[in-house]
């Protein structure tokens, strides 16, 4: 039996905290602190059930409403970036569960690391910005980053087998999204609610969006280049239409291994959370003679530009995935509110990549000002 974990779960009103939550039985967890942004409602009814020590609204004036909401309750009640860190390194907590989206992520990931706990990394957002400091700072401390996107833990998983051999290569594998196929002439005029339809995951709208223009796969790349200290080159992008190879790695001898499942974020959620225990997971299992075939394709970089200002800021390095990836913010949030087309979004944020200054990266405050110079940058340009 393993020990009941004390978990601070950041985001969890959302689609990866929900599905934190829906485990939390299985694996005898306890949530000692819980986050949203605004949503207290859906945090009211989770902090009433689970009864963690503390809850934050990030959002202030939410706050305000959520003590009054639980004023019949010893739950503290906190807000604002601070309260976000604060419940990210709660001093009773062993693990924090990182699925707050963007940028947002990184202050409370630090945070979390500093406090000692391990890190089931959802917030990809944060590696992206400042892989370099948030591995060091990891090291350091000797905190674990366990991963929960299902690409990275797929890799993951096959590294155990790995047995201290090399990996000469990671195989990401991408669902190509809902415009698998199209030309850039034909992504021209596609709309929002278009974009919103993921075929195979249901996931909140920025991810969705990224999924959309393979960004999430340029982050991806440059999540899977800090977690398993790879060359970029080394790691390769393949779409798999129906998202039931979550990833692979090839040995030195041609040897690959790969990790399937049905597309459902609940088994990489609860992996990085008992590992390196399994336990069984409430979800559908794999029938393959029910799914038929697994089809394969390269990625066009033509259509999707993304994957290509993705490599370029994954080879630069420094400060170019704060850059690239608050340009992205940025463009995402545009394009939900109307305000831009969808190939605006690599539009923008290729031309904030070109426009700022490379720098190297020494701390967070650098981190921080790279990522606003490029949100000037895309707002400038509209
Ligand atoms: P979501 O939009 O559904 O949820 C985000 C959560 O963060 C919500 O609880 C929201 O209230 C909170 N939040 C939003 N903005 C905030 C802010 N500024 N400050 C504090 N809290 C804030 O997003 P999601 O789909 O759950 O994704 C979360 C993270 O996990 C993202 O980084 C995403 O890339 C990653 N991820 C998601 C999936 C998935 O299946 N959804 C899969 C892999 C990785
Ligand atoms: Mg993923």
């Amino acid at each position: 039996m393993i020990e009941k974990k004390r978990i601070a779960i950041l985001g969890s009103t959302g689609s990866i905290g929900t599905q934190t939550m829906d485990v939390l039985d299985s694996i005898e967890a306890k949530p000692v602190a819980l986050t949203t942004n605004r949503n207290i409602k859906l945090l009211e009814q989770q902090a009433r059930q689970w009864q963690p020590e503390c809850v934050t609204a990030f959002d202030e004036t939410a706050a305000k409403d959520l003590k009054i909401m639980l004023g019949d309750t010893d739950i503290r009640v906190l807000g604002g970036m601070d309260g976000l860190m604060e419940a990210a390194s709660l001093p009773t907590a062993e693990v924090t569960v990182t699925a707050v989206v963007g940028m947002a992520g990184l202050l409370p990931t630090m945070a979390a690391i500093e406090a000692g706990h391990d890190i089931a990394l959802a917030n990809k957002e944060t590696l992206v910005c400042a892989g370099s400091l948030v591995t060091a700072a990891a090291r350091q401390k000797g905190v674990r980053l366990l991963p929960v996107d299902s690409e990275h833990s797929a890799i993951f998983q096959c590294v155990q087998a790995a047995q201290g051999n090399r990996i000469a290569k990671i195989i990401l594998t991408a669902s190509g999204g809902p415009f698998f196929g199209k030309t850039a002439a034909e992504l021209e005029n596609v709309t929002v609610e278009q974009a919103l339809k993921h075929p195979n995951w249901s996931m909140g709208a920025k991810i969705t969006i990224d999924s959309a223009t393979m960004f999430n796969k340029g982050l991806e790349l440059i999540e899977a280049m800090w977690l398993y200290d790879m060359p970029p080159e080394d790691i390769e992008i393949v779409i798999h239409r129906q998202s039931i190879i979550h990833s692979l790695i090839e040995f030195v001898d041609g040897a690959v291994l790969a990790q399937l499942d049905l597309p459902d974020m609940r088994l990489p959620i609860q992996y990085a959370l008992t590992y390196p225990v399994r336990l069984p997971c409430k979800m559908e299992r794999l029938d393959l003679a029910k799914i038929g075939h697994l089809s394969f394709y390269p990625p066009d970089e033509q259509a999707f530009p993304a994957l290509r200002i993705a490599r370029q800021a994954a080879a630069r390095k420094g400060n170019a995935g704060a850059v690239m990836n608050g340009a992205n913010e940025a463009a995402v949030a545009l394009f939900l509110e109307r305000k831009i087309s969808f190939l605006d979004i690599p539009r923008l944020v290729g031309q904030a990549m070109d426009s700022l200054p490379y720098q190297q990266i020494f701390s967070i405050d650098d981190v921080l000002a790279s990522d606003c110079a490029a949100r000037q940058a895309v707002y400038t340009q509209i």
